[in-house]
């Protein structure tokens, strides 16, 4: 299969339609996983669990085997759902999630069903969808475990920081800092225009302006929505005479800062 001489419209088009199979191909996945619980089929192939016999007979990732299992147990209650997989409305992600949280909160079938339709509204990242199902189904909002490691050094100047915060918990010294840094006043310093640097005042500016959101918009009008790792573009390069200066400055995320150096790089303006 070469891909190479593929015309772009077609190119997105063949992708989209094999994505429509794999989408089909999952939930029949899933329905074959239902069977094999119910024919309880594991035990007979010498398998503890469903999980085992995912990993070490169909050979799937741990991590791929638990969400595959998870969602065919929220698809066994809430058949409803079925149909979504099938058209792609509903990812393993958050199959995976629905069956977790609503485990969790002891759901009845209607509340499973209300709370699939509360999440198949938008496509948002699957933290967000967490939230607003335990919102729904009115759990505690989800504590993060945060590992950090750091040198002996580090360790100590944090426990003066928490003694000097009086604050015992992490937790909370943590907070009271991140707090206390967020709203700092913040001064103002002049961005020089001949600087190729975005200041900081300048950097938080544009980011302020972009809705701290990639400034990159498409052929099709579309506008990128990563949100992390933003970068101060210059309009016209530094190197070509850009200047330093919120109207010759964009916000984009890193993947079309590249992007955008290698158009200009193709387009031969440098
Ligand atoms: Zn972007």
């Amino acid at each position: 299969m070469n891909l190479k001489n593929l015309k772009n419209e077609v190119l997105v088009q063949n992708t989209k339609n094999l994505i429509k199979e794999e989408n089909r191909i999952l939930a029949n996945v899933l329905a074959h996983f239902q069977e094999i619980e119910t024919r309880k089929l594991y035990l007979e192939l010498g398998y503890g669990s469903l999980f085992l016999f995912a990993v070490k007979e169909l050979g799937y990732k741990e991590a791929s085997a638990q969400r595959r299992i998870e969602a065919m147990r929220f698809l066994k209650k809430t058949p409803e759902a079925r149909p979504m997989v099938e058209k792609g409305e509903l990812n393993l992600s958050n199959l995976s999630l629905l069956e977790r949280v609503s485990r969790e909160a002891q759901a009845t079938h209607a509340q499973s069903v209300a709370a699939l339709n509360l999440i198949q509204e938008e496509q948002t990242s699957v933290a967000e969808v967490e939230n607003k199902l335990r919102g729904y189904f009115k759990l505690e909002s989800k504590k993060r475990v945060v590992k950090i490691e750091m040198d002996e050094e580090t360790y100590q100047l944090w426990l003066a920081t928490k003694a000097k915060l009086g604050e015992a918990k992490d937790a909370s010294a943590i907070k009271k800092l991140c707090e206390s840094q967020v709203e700092r006043p913040q001064k103002k310093v002049r961005q020089a225009a001949t600087t190729r640097t975005a200041g900081v005042v300048l950097r938080r500016e544009l980011l302020k302006q972009a809705g701290h959101q990639c400034q990159y918009v498409g052929q099709n009008g579309r506008r990128c929505e990563n949100r992390h790792f933003l970068q101060a573009d210059h309009k016209v390069p530094y190197f070509l005479g850009g200047k330093t200066v919120p109207q010759n400055m964009r916000v984009l995320c890193q993947q079309h800062n590249v992007h955008a150096y290698q158009k200009l790089k193709e387009e031969k303006i440098f």
